[in-house]
């Protein structure tokens, strides 16, 4: 089992978003050597906080859990076991209708902002949608919800005539500022931002960015940022957890991540990343093999038959996600899983 309950609770009192333990295991895959049938294990005692106005990034390859782990927060995925509470409150186990209600403060942005978008609805209505589920108070008439339509689209820097446009008279970042606008229209507490800039062009990448940033400085929302480049959660994090094989083997600041990274997964990860200082690029170091597949995951250590460092003890022990205490200069606890560092 990773952290302990108390461990990660203590560290991050007051958070707006509390997971513990969180499971997601999907039916059960043949395979190739074997009839027996095996669980796939896409998250497995997944436990971390995010707080107010925080943004808190997942990364990790492909297949490492961290879009289910986001879909189970909001439940568009139906989590196995675990916890999942939201100002306090829990939220794995609520009604439909409580739950439809409770997504007030639990949006998402989409990766493909033009397939999240109904092509048969004009931008405006798209962003008065959700208003006009929630019947939030003073937003009851259709004229008090298309002045908050307006004042939505110049927050995301979209001009008002947008509104009578159609998702396929956009462009493709104009297309993510209308999910953006969408996700913000009912002022969440939290959003999931689920690669949200991936399938924008590099051009337009910074620009979404850095309107999420000023989005969350003017308005205090909290972040999941899923994603896999890894220069933009440089960006945009304040904390990062990285993920491989459905567990969650590091947890730091940014900062501390960036610089000095504990877990050897993180380590080779980070290596790829282009240094912002011209000339001081660290050695890029290659993955060994192949992600063992999460139906039938390594004893032990997840992470020991690619591991450089690998011991006898990871073969047979899981490490526990543990604080560091010598991480100099860290602006919130380092937790890595990790028996040798
Ligand atoms: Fe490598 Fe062992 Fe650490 Fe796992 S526990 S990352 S195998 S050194």
């Amino acid at each position: 089992m990773n952290a302990p309950l108390q461990s990660v609770d203590s560290r991050r009192a007051g958070a707006l978003l509390e997971v513990r333990n969180l499971q997601k295991f999907y039916g059960a895959a043949r395979t190739w050597f074997s009839r027996r049938q095996y669980p796939v294990q896409a998250v497995d005692d997944v436990s971390f906080d995010v707080a107010r106005g925080e943004t808190l990034s997942l990364v990790g390859e492909s297949g490492c859990g961290k879009t289910t782990t986001a879909k189970s927060v909001l439940r568009l995925i139906e989590p196995t076991a675990g916890s999942v509470r939201l100002d306090g409150e829990e939220v794995t186990g609520l009604g439909r209708e409580e739950m439809r209600q409770r997504r007030r403060d639990l949006q998402i942005i989409f990766q493909d902002p033009y397939a999240s978008l109904n092509p048969r609805m004009t931008a405006g209505d798209i962003v008065a949608e959700p208003m006009r589920n929630f019947s939030l108070d003073g937003l009851t008439s259709e004229k008090a919800r298309s002045e908050r339509v307006k004042w939505l689209f110049s927050k995301v820097g979209l001009r008002a005539e947008a509104m009578k446009k159609y998702p396929y008279e956009f462009s493709g970042g104009q297309r993510q500022r209308l999910g953006i606008a969408r996700a913000l229209a009912l002022s969440p507490k939290l959003i999931v931002c689920d690669e949200p800039v991936s399938a924008l062009d590099v051009s337009v990448q910074a620009q979404v960015i850095n309107l999420l940033m000023d989005l969350q400085a003017e308005f205090g929302v909290a972040y999941l940022f899923v994603a896999h480049d890894l220069a933009v959660v440089r960006h945009i994090s304040h904390r990062v957890a990285v993920m491989y094989l459905g567990k969650i083997v590091e947890i730091a600041d940014r900062d501390t991540l960036f610089s000095s990274p504990r877990h050897p997964y993180t380590e080779i990860l980070l290596s790829a990343v282009p240094a912002p200082t011209p000339g001081k690029r660290a050695e890029r170091r290659v993955m060994s093999g192949d992600p063992p597949s999460p139906a039938n995951p390594p004893t032990g250590c997840r992470f020991h038959p690619r591991c450089p460092l690998a011991a006898p003890v990871c073969r047979q022990v899981s490490p526990s996600l543990t604080p560091r205490s010598d991480a100099v200069g860290a602006k919130t606890a380092h937790f890595v899983a990790c028996h040798v560092r």
